[in-house]
């Protein structure tokens, strides 16, 4: 029976072989191993992919958000408006500052944070809002820039999973104040271990960003505050280079196969199908539908060599990192979408043609549930 696989972070990797071998041997050879011509070639061609002034490497996408955050001098007593469905992450960066999270709930259509909820969670305290782009879907930014700006807030955008995703035409990364990336492996631009970035227009924020990961010292050994470490690796930034060239392709196959599923899936009784906000180029990171049955379903899937995964099956408000705090509250719509979702394999090991083929065995499926 033929397995379709959710993810093959190594098929990136073969795919480019050749150029990957070279970017190795280069830096090898180079001699720097912090820093150095690869990480700025790579800060340089990212911004310019992003539609931003500035980008600054850092060491994983976790810290691409908290040190943007500290930046701004954001931490106890504070409060920051994050999107009550996402991954953990974004929630976590907030609490390393010390800062409190305002989880505001999910839209049900887009999943992404419902925006008319926006506006009741402001209070005196807010210093900051983090639209999340969750599954590759950009969330509109427009009117949370003209909210932020009114109320003298940071919109620092969550653009780990939604590399080359557009809203109008501008790109992830570049809607807000700053915009936070990832490049864990399977991410839609991933390195062959840890690394992040944060894109922004300001080149103050820039700078103080590089300085907190650079143990606090713009100048070596003269430390201003009390910074920690966090730098992009520079073998990641040189394979970094490579990938990006291919991200525009890749993102062009996850269009492809996002449409085959659409046209396919739109007709399969009780199942939901992901909708990305009108005015916006979804990257694709994930396809996500809803289906009451969730995990009848992914057992049945698997059962037809379709592996299917699940994000989020867990509330990040139910966890152990702050069910203490926020585990009193209600998010039903972000309850709803925990319980009910299943992502289906997208990605540039996959053709259209393989989705069309996935659909089919998802609607045979469905039917016999
Ligand atoms: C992956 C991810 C992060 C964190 O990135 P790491 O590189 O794993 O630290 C943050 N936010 C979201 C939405 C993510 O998907």
């Amino acid at each position: 029976m033929r397995q379709y696989t959710f993810l093959d972070v190594h098929h990136t990797y073969a795919s480019l072989k050749a150029e990957m071998d070279a970017a190795y041997s280069d830096l090898m050879a180079s001699g720097m191993y912090i820093g150095g011509t690869a990480v700025a070639n790579f800060e340089a061609a990212f911004a310019d992919y992003c539609g931003a002034k500035h980008c600054v490497g850092v060491g994983n996408g976790l810290d691409a958000l908290v040190l943007p955050l500290r930046a701004r001098g954001i931490g106890p007593g504070d409060e920051v408006i994050v999107p009550a469905h996402t991954f953990i992450a974004s929630w976590l960066a907030v609490a390393q500052t010390g800062a409190t999270v305002v989880p505001v709930d999910a839209d049900p259509k887009t999943m992404n944070i419902d925006l008319d909820k926006v506006p009741a969670a402001i209070t005196a305290k807010t210093r900051a809002i983090m639209p999340v782009h969750l599954y590759g879907a950009p969330v509109p930014c427009a009117d949370l820039r003209r909210l932020a700006d009114a109320h003298g807030l940071m919109l620092l955008e969550d653009a780990a999973q939604a590399h080359g995703g557009e809203d109008g035409n501008r790109r992830a990364g570049s809607l807000g104040t700053a915009g936070a990336f990832s490049f864990y492996p399977g991410k839609n631009l991933g390195a062959f271990g840890d690394g992040g970035a944060m894109v922004t227009d300001d080149a103050d924020l820039a700078d103080a960003v590089r300085m907190l990961g650079n143990y606090g010292a713009r100048i070596k050994y003269e430390h201003e505050t009390a910074g920690g470490n966090s730098r992009l690796d520079p073998l990641q930034a040189a394979f970094l280079s490579v990938k990006l060239r291919h991200l525009d392709g890749w993102t062009a196959t996850r269009r492809a196969i996002a449409e085959a599923y659409d046209a396919a899936l739109g007709d399969v009784p009780d199942l939901r199908l992901p909708m990305p906000s009108a005015g916006t180029q979804s990257a694709w990171h994930l396809y996500v539908v809803r289906h009451p049955k969730r995990d009848a379903l992914k057992e049945a899937l698997a059962a037809c060599g379709v592996q299917a995964a699940l994000h989020y099956p867990h509330t990040n408000h139910h966890s152990g990192a702050f069910a203490d705090t926020l585990g009193h509250m209600s998010f039903p719509v972000t309850e709803e979408i925990c319980a009910t979702c299943l992502s289906l394999p997208i990605g540039p090991h996959m053709s259209a043609q393989d989705a069309s083929e996935i659909a089919h065995i998802v609607d045979q499926t469905v039917r016999a549930l």
